[in-house]
Parts: C-alpha cells; sequence; structure tokens
C-alpha cells in the first residue's frame, strides 16, 4: 500500500484523501488534517491517475455504504 506523509503530521494512504479540482485542468489529493492541497507534481501520469481515481472511488463506496450498506 502507498503510505504517505503530509508535512503536518497525517499519515494514510494517499487514496485516502479528498480529491479536488485545483483548476487548469490538474486534479489534486487534500490533505485531511490540515487542508493541505498536494497536486502531486512529479509523479508519473499513470500513478496520478490510478490515485485520483482509487481516491474518487473511495468516496463513492462511502457513500453507496451509506445507502445500501454495502459494506
Ligand atoms: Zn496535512
Amino acid at each position: 500500500m502507498t503510505r504517505d506523509v503530509c508535512f503536518c503530521g497525517w499519515r494514510g494512504e494517499m487514496a485516502d484523501r479528498e480529491p479536488i479540482y485545483a483548476g487548469d485542468g490538474e486534479w489534486g489529493l487534500l490533505c485531511p488534517t490540515c487542508g493541505h492541497l498536494d497536486r502531486l507534481i512529479g509523479w508519473p501520469a499513470s500513478a496520478r491517475h490510478w490515485t485520483l481515481t482509487e481516491a474518487a472511488r473511495r468516496r463513492d463506496r462511502l457513500t453507496e455504504a451509506q445507502d445500501s450498506s454495502l459494506l
């Protein structure tokens, strides 16, 4: 599993952060603790795509779980 540490001290998986549109056609991930927007600069396109897709999927799943108790 990919682990990340924000400068504020938050630890967790990249995909557990919230995907946010950062403008200019770019997306970033928001730290749940301090709100720092990580635009994944320097990441390979495939890694960025996977991480953002996974983050969005997890958020969708959480929403669905509340509606239909999938989890
Ligand atoms: Zn942070």
